[in-house]
């Protein structure tokens, strides 16, 4: 469990003292993963950083399983970070040690023998699927088998917790999203909580239980992943969801289509994603309703989908639509357009 109470961090600049981490508040329950996300220079590295109090904050609690790390001693303090693995979005690999020896090194320096060590590199070099690369160089590797040692480095120590900053900014699409199965298989079959930092909104969607919005220090949203893609509040979640999914139309593309009637988003969640809707307001109200736009986002605890439509039809025969689909579990948001009365 990770518990971060109204953390701050100030740094100098020349224009003053700043917070680059303004009264945060995180909570991360064990075997979750929560995910933070925001713009360069929103404070994701210097809060995630302070977790395992690489940065010390300024001020606020980082409580892990129940210790207070802001005010333990050397010795708690160096237990509790053991219990805390990390990785990076530059991998921070040896470059002139092999992968076994990325892997074994910190074991040894923890004082681990040598057949614990070779047993422990062995199985995590496995679950990372890299047994046959324990003699190659940080140099002989992709980008993706490259995070898969630091991966393994990580977890030969048996940490509760694992951070991870940016660990896939520096990947392409495709090698994305395998190290985020992977992290996904480690979180559920050797449940380990993990709390992650990004930019990328598909990160948050392919893993995250949680999500946490961050903006110059501070939390302007958090909420469950499915909600958060639901129903964002803040306008820099909309943007962020924008990036995967076209939820909006410009509103000089709707001055263009010149429509008459009405513009509509309508969100499917849960049982909803399931049902011919369009279809059925088509029977039911003899109307021709236009789909400008659809897609459906795959959460890991769910689905969403969204469909911005044009219904032609008076501002009474829209009411009546549009209570029909709310009360079919639709979530109903007003675009644009006019009405023809
Ligand atoms: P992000 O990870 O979201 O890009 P950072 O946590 O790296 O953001 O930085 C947040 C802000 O704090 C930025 O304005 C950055 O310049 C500043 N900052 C980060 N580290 C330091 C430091 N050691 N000294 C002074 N300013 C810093």
């Amino acid at each position: 469990m990770i518990q971060l109470q109204s953390i701050v961090k100030q740094f100098k600049s020349k224009n003053g003292v700043f917070n680059a981490v303004d009264h945060v508040d995180i909570q991360v329950k064990k075997g979750e993963i929560h995910g933070v996300i925001g713009y360069s220079g929103a404070g994701k590295s210097t809060l995630i950083r302070c977790v395992n109090l690489l940065e010390r904050p300024t001020s606020g609690k980082v409580i892990i399983n129940g210790v207070d790390l802001t005010n333990a001693s050397i010795e708690q303090l160096q237990q509790s970070r053991q219990k805390i693995g990390m990785i990076f979005q530059h991998f921070n690999l040896l470059k002139t040690a092999t992968v076994y020896d990325n892997i074994a090194i910190p074991l040894k320096l923890l004082g681990y023998s040598r057949q614990d060590v070779e047993a422990k590199v062995t199985k995590y070099a496995n679950i990372v699927g890299l047994s046959d690369k324990l003699a190659s160089y940080p140099n002989q590797l992709s980008g993706g088998q490259k995070q898969r040692v630091a991966i393994a480095r990580a977890l030969s120590q048996e940490p509760e917790i694992l951070l991870s900053d940016e660990a896939t900014s520096a990947l392409d699409p495709e090698t994305t999203d395998s190290i985020l199965d992977l992290l996904l298989e480690i979180n559920e079959q050797l449940g380990i909580t993990i709390l992650l930092i990004t930019h990328e909104m598909n990160v948050i969607q392919k893993i995250c239980d949680y999500v946490y919005v961050l903006e110059k220090g501070k939390l302007v949203e958090h909420n469950t992943s499915i909600d958060l893609f639901t129903k964002p509040q803040h306008p820099t979640t909309q943007k962020f969801l924008n990036t995967i999914s076209q939820r909006n139309l410009s509103d000089s593309l709707i001055e263009q289509l010149n429509l008459t009637g009405a513009v509509i988003r309508l969100t499917f969640v849960g049982e909803s994603t399931g049902k011919p809707l369009i279809a059925d307001v088509a029977n039911h109200f003899n109307i021709q309703p236009n789909i400008l736009a659809a897609n459906i986002i795959e959460l890991k605890n769910g689905i969403v989908g969204n469909i911005v439509v044009h219904i032609n039809g008076t501002p009474s025969e829209i009411n009546a639509i549009t209570k029909y689909l709310t009360n079919n579990g639709v979530q109903i948001d007003m675009l644009g357009g006019t009405t023809n009365e």
